[in-house]
C-alpha cells in the first residue's frame, strides 16, 4: 500500500490545536470529507494531551499527541506576556510552539489571583501569582 500523506494541508500541530479548541478536523484520507471526531483521551494528570480521532464517514481511527518538551521552561518575561494577554481577554500562546495556553484559576488564600498555566502540546506548566510579587511594586 502506498503511503498516504497524512493531513496534507495541515501539520500535526495545526490539527492538535484544532482538536484542543473543538474545531472541525479533516479526515486524513484523500477525498474523505469527514467529519472527524476528536476525543480527548488524556489522563487527568497528563501534561501532554492525547486525542483519539475517529472519522464518522470512513471509520478511520488514529491517535494524535503533543510533543513533550519541558526544557527550557518559560521564563518570567514569557509568563508575564501570557498573563497580560489573558487579562486583556486575548488568547495567550506558548512562545515555543504557538499552542493556546490554558489558564486555570487556583485557590487564592491571600485574595490574590493565582493561575496555573499549561501548554498541552509541549507539556510546560507553571504557577504564577497575579500581580507578580517581585515586579510591579
Ligand atoms: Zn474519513
Ligand atoms: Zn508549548
Amino acid at each position: 500500500m502506498s503511503q498516504i500523506p497524512l493531513f496534507s494541508s495541515l501539520s500535526t500541530h495545526d490539527l492538535f490545536v484544532r482538536a484542543l479548541q473543538h474545531e472541525p478536523l479533516p479526515c486524513s484520507r484523500p477525498q474523505c470529507p469527514g467529519p472527524v471526531q476528536a476525543t480527548d483521551a488524556s489522563q487527568v494528570h497528563d501534561r501532554v494531551k492525547r486525542f483519539h480521532l475517529h472519522c464518522e464517514r470512513c471509520g478511520h481511527d488514529s491517535e494524535m499527541t503533543g510533543r513533550e518538551q519541558l526544557t527550557p521552561p518559560w521564563d518570567d518575561a514569557a509568563m508575564l506576556t501570557m498573563a497580560d494577554e489573558h487579562l486583556m481577554h486575548q488568547q495567550p500562546t506558548c512562545p515555543f510552539d504557538g499552542t493556546p495556553v490554558v489558564f486555570h484559576s487556583l485557590p487564592n488564600p491571600r485574595r490574590r489571583a493565582r493561575y496555573r498555566l499549561a501548554c498541552f502540546f509541549c507539556g510546560r506548566q507553571a504557577d504564577m501569582d497575579w500581580p507578580p510579587s517581585e515586579s510591579r511594586r
